[in-house]
């Protein structure tokens, strides 16, 4: 995804203010107008700088795009409230970059894509790496257990590892395997869905962010997930049946 930034187009600050932002466009635009300016590249900045005006005078549009490009004045973290472990942050997204993510006990590599995803929908699904192939961490109750392999012949080849259980040792539930990564768009910070309504878990089927989170557990803040205001605006928007 190319990236332009809207703010050196117009030659602002990322802290400018909405009256800033107005005054930059109407003098750059006076500048490189197509009929009157005897710049090289007048009808290309002229467009640029219409679109970077268009973006950054939206406050939605550009309150979405600080946070993609890790500008503007949001994607602070807060310290002190950090449980050790169990949360990472992405305050700062480069575009097309694959990230680690540490969680104990288990280490994420998303891919460049995937940060994306994370980064513009507060929202990732998917399963765990494994980390050996006889050991089992369930993404729902926390649970850890091995699976023990027979002894073997060692100048025989090693035996392949046994298929993955199909319910956590635990806690029973069958998608134990899968995780969700939630980052909170107020604080940047990442974290797991973690064993709050682990009771009530139907199987087979994850929980929406805001199930489990209708705060981030972090800065405290509600709305704090874009995927899940776009679902619940559309589950509004729908007609009652
Ligand atoms: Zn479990
Ligand atoms: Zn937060």
């Amino acid at each position: 995804m190319a990236f332009s930034n809207y703010y050196q187009i117009l030659g602002v600050s990322s802290s400018a203010s909405e009256e800033e932002i107005k005054a930059a466009y109407r003098q750059q635009v006076k500048h490189y107008h197509p009929d009157t300016s005897s710049e090289p590249d007048a009808a290309a900045r002229f467009i640029e700088l219409h679109a970077a005006y268009e973006l950054l005078s939206d406050a939605i549009k550009r309150q979405e795009y600080d946070e993609l490009y890790g500008l503007g004045v949001g994607g602070t973290v807060v310290p002190g409230t950090v449980r050790a472990g169990r949360r990472h942050a992405i305050p700062h997204y480069v575009p097309a970059a694959p990230v680690v993510i540490q969680m104990n006990p288990i280490v994420y590599s998303l891919a460049a894509e995937e940060v994306y995803t994370l980064f513009r929908q507060g929202v990732l699904r998917g399963r765990a790496p494994k980390m050996e192939s006889t050991a089992y961490y369930c993404h729902r109750c926390q649970h850890r257990w091995f699976v023990f392999l027979p002894p073997t012949n060692s100048r025989s080849a090693p035996p392949p590892p046994p298929p993955a259980p199909t319910r956590c040792a635990h806690c029973q539930a069958a998608d134990w395997s899968e995780f969700l990564l939630l980052r909170c768009r107020h604080c940047s910070a990442v974290f797991e869905a973690e064993g709050p309504l682990r009771e009530e878990l139907p199987p087979g089927r994850l929980f929406f962010p805001y199930t489990l989170f209708p705060q981030c557990p972090y800065c405290q803040k509600p709305h704090w997930c874009m995927a899940e205001e776009l679902r619940l605006g559309n589950t509004q928007s729908e007609p009652a049946s």
